[in-house]
């Protein structure tokens, strides 16, 4: 187990743009504001979304995408460095009009509204690195 300690910097809260990518908008907002370490929540809509599905036997994603207009339930993230870059990596689970659920590692969405806020975290960055074991970057 690796532990890595914070303190809160400070927290932002957005608001995303009606009609976007909610990934690209994300990435283009971390490297703006120089954001090398944070947790992500959020909630809202999308008008559909791609996730991605970790296979451990393969270790290969298999993205699958949604094309329906969908409930933002719940999305969680965090983000750290990977190849001296920010890198925001983000799960969520989408809800339906009959309440179905679908989840995983989000690939992309497009934007119907957004809410998303950041904690930012003032510290030494963790940096992600190709892990032999699980095929995945994790934390060094
Ligand atoms: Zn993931």
């Amino acid at each position: 187990m690796r532990v890595f300690n914070f303190e809160v910097e400070n927290v932002l809260s957005i608001r995303m743009e009606h009609g976007k990518e909610l990934m690209e908008q994300l990435t283009s907002f971390i490297e703006r504001e120089k954001i090398t370490s944070a947790l992500i929540f959020g909630i809202g809509a999308v008008k559909w979304a791609e996730l991605g599905y970790y296979n451990q036997r393969t270790k290969e994603y298999r993205n699958f995408r949604i094309d329906k207009n969908l409930e933002v339930s719940s999305l969680t993230g965090n983000v750290s460095l990977k190849d001296d870059k920010p890198f925001a990596h983000v799960h969520a689970v989408f809800s339906d009009d009959e309440g179905n659920c679908y989840g995983g590692h989000l690939i992309q969405a497009e934007v119907f509204a957004f809410e998303a806020s950041l904690i930012v975290l003032k510290g030494p960055p963790p940096v992600r690195e190709l892990d032999d074991v699980t095929g995945l970057y994790l934390w060094k």
